[in-house]
């Protein structure tokens, strides 16, 4: 008997192959488009220098702390924070000269952004962000909390 299979399709297990598309799209997965979910590149609802919160995973990857993005991997759903989903690498010595010790190196990993919130950091709290039109016409986003803003 075959073990079932979950419907839920993840972006990292997909096979990326890149097609144009007659419409001008790029096709990140056929996988996507087979399965009817998407055949743009997916949508990350936070940018780099945002705080974040990470909201499931494990203590080890840092579940309900906040830190910095950093890097922002759309053709993943993926970005990497600041301080989160640390990884260990161990770097040997590779030099010429002797005496060289190898080093334990902690490298982030990339995390699902849809595990992240963005972070309030007037209120203290994750939060769903809203699109405000400033004074200048400009959209913002602001808290839905404390209707603070967020960009600055
Ligand atoms: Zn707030």
């Amino acid at each position: 008997m075959k073990p079932q299979q979950s419907k839920a399709l993840s972006y990292a297990k997909a096979p990326i192959s890149k097609k144009i598309k007659p419409g001008g799209k790029t096709v990140v997965s056929q996988a996507l488009v087979k399965h009817g979910v998407s055949n743009l590149i997916p949508k990350i609802h936070v940018k780099r220098g945002d705080i974040v919160m990470l909201m499931s995973g494990s203590k080890k990857m840092g579940i309900k702390t906040t830190g910095k993005v950093t890097r922002c991997m759309p053709k993943f759903g993926k970005v990497i924070v600041e301080g989160l989903n640390l990884q260990t690498h161990y770097v040997k010595p590779r030099g010429m000269q002797q005496n060289e010790s190898g080093e334990i190196k902690k490298i982030e990993g990339p995390i699902f952004a849809s595990k992240l919130m963005l972070y309030c950091t007037a209120c203290k709290k994750p939060t769903r962000a809203k699109q405000v039109v400033n004074a200048k016409g400009k959209k913002i986003r602001h808290c839905r909390h404390c209707n603070e803003a967020i960009d600055g």
